[in-house]
């Protein structure tokens, strides 16, 4: 087997020859994955159900359909995004053909997280393959059976001249960072982000940072409380909550909260049955350390937990589980939550949210429910995140039309779609230029006069 750098060069050596250039092979290989995605879903849906307890439904919608909807867009798309940009010129380019030619950015690294391991790995895969790019992949060991399950698929249906699936955990990948790459696009924590950056430092590598942090849900103003209930319930425990954009915690009036609670209660219900232990639509926390610091983490709180609050280590379970009477210091809003708990915290006016949004790290997500369009004006208007979305969570980031990823804290750069090509093309801006008008030129050639630049 090629040791990691072996596996670089080589990518490195293919990537010269130009092979990627060509649309057709593009597209050949962007047809490939779909039919990787669409033959292999049973497996997929296996693997995930192996790492996460992932119930059928949420593995299809949030892994295997979302990947087959951003292929099918940028396989119908991706011909016109690598047509040459033509800009505006003044009156001396006039004569000059003047244009932004997207050309790839050699051999690219993506390190996918464990939480969605599918899509995490493939969606930026899509943008990096249509950008005409070689490609080192390289999964979360933390969710194993996928891990292995893309490691054993992609060689199958990719070129294994361009594409190269390496495995490792921490150590592999310091050890794979030290090669040199034309970019990386990693997705994780914002501790290993740092580390991420230190390496790429070296190369002067550019980065993608696609990370975590605590998404606010801002509850306010007139609401259709049932409606909302449902729809903060299902985006923060799909995937137990394990999720990057998943709603973090709620901010909300008192009255909210207590119109609240008891509807959320009923709605866990509705969706996972009197016993969430034996409900198969919850999924599991991916492995014991990660079970662990989440109990941890609610042995913590100084707040109330009033719905859920229990564990199984056997089957690294977390009923969901919400918290009340959370202040802005406690232990849960020190830390991204990445799990099935839900702390509600208390504001007294629509100011008063804006405000406690604003201290904290811009989020990856915001969310803000209400039937009043100038409450969800106002937060969009003063607040900065990621993303946005009123009256429902995660799904704005489903609409491969619309950019994906954080800011400040949250992570830097985007994807999804046309963003995911725009990230791992180079927009070489070019100007094509003869020999015309020469004597115009005299003004801008020494000696250099004063009344050059009155011209
Ligand atoms: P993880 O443990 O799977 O780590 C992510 C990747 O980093 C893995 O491939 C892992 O092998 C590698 N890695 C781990 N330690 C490393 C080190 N010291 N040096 C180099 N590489 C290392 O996932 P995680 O970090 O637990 O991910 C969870 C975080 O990711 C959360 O904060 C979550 O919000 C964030 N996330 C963000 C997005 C997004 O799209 N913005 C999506 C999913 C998860």
């Amino acid at each position: 087997m090629d040791t990691q750098s072996e596996v670089v060069s080589r990518l490195r050596s293919v990537f010269a020859s130009g092979v990627t250039i060509p649309e057709e092979f593009r597209r050949a290989q962007l047809t490939k994955l779909m039919s990787m995605m669409k033959e292999n879903q049973e497996l997929i849906v296996k693997a995930l159900h192996q790492d996460l307890s992932k119930p059928k439904f949420e593995a299809v919608l949030s892994e295997v359909q979302i990947v087959i909807n951003d292929l099918r867009y940028t396989i119908n798309n991706f011909s016109s995004w690598m047509n040459p940009e033509y800009v505006g010129k003044n009156l001396a380019t006039k004569l000059d053909t003047c244009f932004v030619r997207r050309e790839p950015l050699g051999v690219v690294l993506i390190i996918g997280a464990w939480n969605y391991p599918v899509q995490l790995l493939l969606l930026p895969l899509i943008g990096a393959i249509a950008a005409g790019n070689c490609v080192v992949i390289k999964p979360s060991e933390v969710s194993a059976a996928t891990d292995s399950l893309i490691a054993e698929l992609i060689p199958k249906y990719l070129s294994q001249d361009c594409y190269a699936v390496v495995r490792g955990g921490a150590e592999e990948t310091k050890s794979l960072l030290q090669n040199r790459f034309d970019h990386i696009f990693y997705t994780g924590s914002q501790t290993v982000a740092r580390s991420i950056l230190q390496a790429a430092s070296v190369h002067l590598t550019p980065v993608t940072l696609e990370l975590g942090g605590k998404c606010p849900c801002l509850i306010y103003g007139r609401i259709d409380i049932p409606a909302a209930a449902r729809r903060l319930v299902w985006s923060k425990f799909f995937n137990a909550g394990q999720s990057c954009v998943a709603p973090d915690y709620v901010l909300c009036s008192p009255a909210i909260r207590d119109a609240l609670l008891p509807v959320i209660r009923q709605t866990l219900e509705d969706f996972y049955g009197k016993d969430p232990k034996s409900c198969p639509d919850l999924s599991r926390i991916v492995s014991p350390r990660h079970w662990t610091r989440l109990v941890e983490l609610l042995g913590k709180t100084d707040g109330k937990v009033v719905i859920g609050g229990e564990s199984r280590e056997e089957d690294k379970y977390m009923a969901p589980t919400v918290v009340t009477d959370v202040t802005e210091d406690d232990a849960l809003m020190k830390e991204e939550i990445f799990g099935p708990i839900l702390p509600i915290l208390t504001v007294d006016s629509l100011q008063e949210g804006i405000s406690f949004i604003n201290r904290q790290e811009s989020p990856l997500a915001l969310y803000v429910f209400s039937d009043e369009s100038h409450i969800v004006n106002k937060v969009l208007e003063n607040t900065k995140s990621g993303g946005f979305c009123s009256n429902d969570g995660i799904v704005h980031m489903t609409l491969p039309t619309l950019p994906f990823g954080g800011i400040g804290a949250s992570g830097c750069g985007q994807y999804h779609g046309h963003y995911s090509f725009e990230t791992f093309s180079h927009r070489r801006g070019c100007m094509l230029r003869g020999w015309a008008l020469e004597r115009l030129n005299t003004l801008r050639y020494p000696p250099y006069t004063d009344s050059k630049l009155s011209w």
